[in-house]
């Protein structure tokens, strides 16, 4: 396995901020696997994100301390261009991401791959693609700023899946979007895992992390206080301490064992219920 991203004892501190943001904060994420970050308000997800994509401390100045490590490259040896090939951002605020000198969906789209430089045919080939994927070829000669929310939401991650990025970094990518604009963004984030990129998300949802995601890392107050695999965090006694809010199923299951019912098993799937409470096939209608 190749680890693509590696902190070692990673603190950070804002300019004029008294608090560091990120307190001493080490993990490792192995190529293709679907991370996701989640942690109370204030926690330093945001910080976390910034900090792989190298906006900490290239961008925002500050204290840094320890490595970091992305695809095998130390960030003090990159550029943050040649980063930006590599790492792509999605914003939490669509409205943020519009480039604003594009005046419909395709170019917008399209916007990135021409600044690379990339030849004209297979600009169109890859942004046709990209369109389809996303499900807003319907949206290719609209004006950016008069989509909606959601529809901003599917332009932005169309604008950087369009760019091919080994890592993507989404920060909160469903906040302005209904169920099922919600699920479809997760098969699109499914998609690309299964062509192989590497994914870190921020999100609040933890119905869709249990379903979707491999691993966890909870932030809380700057430090990173548990990670591992998402079925062994939530079923962690620990977890509960930091009151970030369980899976619906979880939180059910959890309230049906303190009331004296036995869990074979702490489910995070609502398809998991029945089996944790031992009744499927127990169960007999008349
Ligand atoms: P989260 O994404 O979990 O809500 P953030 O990473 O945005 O948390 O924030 C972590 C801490 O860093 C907070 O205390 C926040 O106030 C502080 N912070 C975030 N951005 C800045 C900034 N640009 N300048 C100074 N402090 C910041």
């Amino acid at each position: 396995m190749t680890t693509m991203i590696d902190l070692k004892n990673v603190s950070y501190r804002y300019p004029v901020s008294d608090d560091f943001a990120l307190k001493n904060v080490s993990f490792s994420i192995e190529k293709g696997k679907f991370t996701a970050i989640i942690g109370n308000n204030g926690s330093g997800k945001t910080t976390l994100c910034n900090t792989i994509r190298g906006f900490v401390p290239h961008f925002y100045k500050g204290d840094l301390e320890g490595d970091v490590i992305v695809d095998q490259t130390n960030m003090k040896d990159y550029q943050l261009g040649q980063l930006g090939e590599k790492v792509g951002y999605v914003f939490q605020n669509p409205f943020i991401q519009v480039s604003g000198v594009k005046d419909n969906v395709f170019e917008e789209v399209a916007y990135g791959l021409e600044n690379l430089g990339v030849p004209v045919e297979e600009i169109k080939v890859r942004v046709e693609e990209v369109l389809k994927l996303v499900k807003i070829e319907h949206l290719r000669e609209k004006n950016p700023f008069e989509l909606s929310g959601g529809q901003r939401q599917r332009v932005a991650l169309a604008s950087i899946i369009v760019m091919d990025p080994e890592i993507l970094v989404i920060d909160e990518p469903t906040s302005q979007l209904d169920p099922i604009g919600t699920e479809h963004i997760f098969d699109i984030i499914r998609l690309m895992k299964e062509r192989g990129k590497t994914i870190i998300l921020v999100e609040h949802k933890m119905d869709l992390i249990a379903e979707y995601a491999d691993n966890l890392l909870v932030m809380h107050e700057g430090q990173l206080v548990m990670q591992g695999p998402v079925r062994e965090v939530f079923a962690n006694p620990a977890f509960e301490q930091y009151q970030i809010q369980y899976p619906h199923v979880t939180d059910i299951a959890l309230q049906l064992q303190k009331s004296g019912i036995p869990l074979s098993f702490l489910p995070i799937r609502d398809e998991e219920l029945a089996d944790a409470l031992n009744m499927t096939g127990g169960v007999t209608h008349d």
